[in-house]
C-alpha cells in the first residue's frame, strides 16, 4: 500500500496553511466562553460544598486540555472520599444537591458505563457532565495541556483533525469510531515521530510532576516552559502536517503489528502487549495505548466494520490533501 503512493507531498502544500489556520482560528472559543465556564464551575462548587465541604471539583476534558472548540460541553470531576457509598448512590445524591432554581435538566445517569450527572445552566447556556472520582482523566487532561504548550502546531493540528472527524462522522465511540481523546493522542504521537521531532516524550524525561491515582503512577516532565521552543528545528507548516497526519494513518501505520504509545514516544509491538487477538469485546484493530492506564487500548471501541470506515476516511483525506484543488473545503464535506 505504502509503495503504491508517492511519498512526496504536492508542491503547493505550504500555501494551504493560510486557509487551514483560518479554520483553526474560527474554532477557538472566545474568552467570554471561558469566563462563563468558570462562573458555572463556581456555582457548582458552592452548591456541592454546602453538603460536602471536603469535596473538590475539577474541570477535565476539552474545556481544560486546551483542545476544546467553541460551544463544547464541559466535563467536571467531583473528587470525594465517601467510602461507604457506591458511585451510583453518590450520583443520586449529587443530582439532588444540584436540583436548584438556577440549574435545568439535572439528571442522574447511574447506569451509564461512567455514571454521571448531566445538567444545563440557563444563565450561560452551557451543558455539563459531572463524574465521580475519575482523577486519571484529570491527570491525562494535564498531560495533554502540557503537550499543547510546547508547540502551537499541536493545538492547530488537533483542532483541524477533530473538526474533520466530527464533519465525517468518525468521532462517535458508540458507533465504533474514535473519541476526541484518542485523536489528540494520535496527533501527539505523530508530532513525536517527525524528524526533527516537534514534540518530546514527556513521560520519558526526568519527572517534575508525580502523582499516584487509582494505583497508577503518573509521572512526567511538566516544566515545559523550560524546553525553549522544542520543535524549532522542524519548520513544517500546518498544511504539511495535516497532509502528513492523514498520509501516516492511511499508508504508513502498521495496523497489524503496532501500537502507538505517547508514553514511550514511539510505537510498540502488539505482541509485547498481548493485543494480537480479540479478548472479550476488545478487538485491537487500531491500537492506541492510554498514556497512564497502559492496559487500556483506546481503539478497543473499533470493530470490523468501523475499522474499514476509519481507514477509508484516512485514505480519502490523504488523497484530498494530495490532489484536490480545494482541500480545505473538500476535507470537511459532510458525509
Ligand atoms: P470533545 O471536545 O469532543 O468533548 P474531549 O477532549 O472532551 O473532546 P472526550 O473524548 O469527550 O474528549 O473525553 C473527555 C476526557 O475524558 C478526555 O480528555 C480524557 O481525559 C477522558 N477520557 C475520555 N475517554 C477516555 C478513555 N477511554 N480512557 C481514559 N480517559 C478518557
Ligand atoms: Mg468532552
Amino acid at each position: 500500500r505504502t509503495f503504491k503512493r508517492q511519498m512526496m507531498c504536492r508542491r503547493d502544500i505550504d500555501g494551504l496553511s493560510v486557509p487551514f489556520l483560518a479554520i483553526y482560528e474560527s474554532l477557538i472559543p472566545p474568552e467570554e466562553e471561558k469566563l462563563k465556564q468558570k462562573q458555572l464551575l463556581g456555582l457548582l462548587e458552592k452548591l456541592v460544598c454546602k453538603e460536602w465541604p471536603m469535596a473538590r471539583l475539577y474541570l477535565y476534558g476539552s474545556c481544560a486540555n486546551s483542545f476544546g472548540v467553541s460551544k463544547s460541553d464541559i466535563d467536571v470531576c467531583l473528587a470525594i472520599q465517601e467510602v461507604d457509598m457506591d458511585k451510583s448512590k453518590i450520583i443520586m445524591k449529587l443530582a439532588g444537591i444540584l436540583q436548584s432554581d438556577s440549574l435545568q435538566n439535572v439528571q442522574a445517569l447511574t447506569r451509564a458505563r461512567v455514571p454521571i450527572v448531566k445538567l444545563m445552566d440557563p444563565a450561560t447556556g452551557i451543558s455539563c457532565d459531572i463524574c465521580i472520582n475519575n482523577l486519571l482523566a484529570v491527570v491525562n487532561t494535564k498531560l495533554l495541556r502540557d503537550y499543547a504548550n510546547i508547540d502551537s502546531r499541536l493545538r492547530q493540528l488537533a483542532f483541524i483533525i477533530k473538526h474533520w472527524a466530527k464533519s465525517r462522522g468518525v468521532n462517535e465511540t458508540y458507533h465504533g469510531t474514535l473519541s476526541s481523546y484518542a485523536y489528540v493522542l494520535m496527533c501527539i504521537h505523530f508530532l513525536q515521530q517527525r524528524r526533527p521531532a516537534i514534540l518530546p516524550c514527556l513521560q520519558g524525561m526526568d519527572a517534575t510532576y508525580s502523582v499516584t491515582v487509582d494505583n497508577v503512577d503518573c509521572a512526567f516532565f511538566d516544566q515545559v516552559e523550560k524546553l525553549g521552543h522544542f520543535g524549532r528545528h522542524n519548520k513544517e507548516s500546518i498544511a504539511h502536517l495535516v497532509w502528513g497526519f492523514f498520509f501516516y494513518w492511511a499508508y504508513c501505520h502498521d495496523y497489524a503489528n503496532s501500537v502507538i504509545s505517547v508514553r514511550t514516544g514511539s510505537t510498540i509491538s502488539k505482541r509485547d502487549k498481548d493485543w494480537t487477538r480479540r479478548v472479550g469485546n476488545d478487538r485491537h484493530l487500531i491500537c492506541i495505548e492510554d498514556p497512564f492506564e497502559i492496559s487500556h487500548d483506546l481503539g478497543r471501541v473499533v470493530d470490523k466494520r468501523s475499522i474499514k470506515v476509519l481507514r477509508e476516511e484516512f485514505e480519502r483525506a490523504a488523497d484530498i490533501m494530495q490532489y484536490d484543488p480545494n482541500p480545505c473545503v473538500k476535507l470537511f464535506e459532510p458525509y
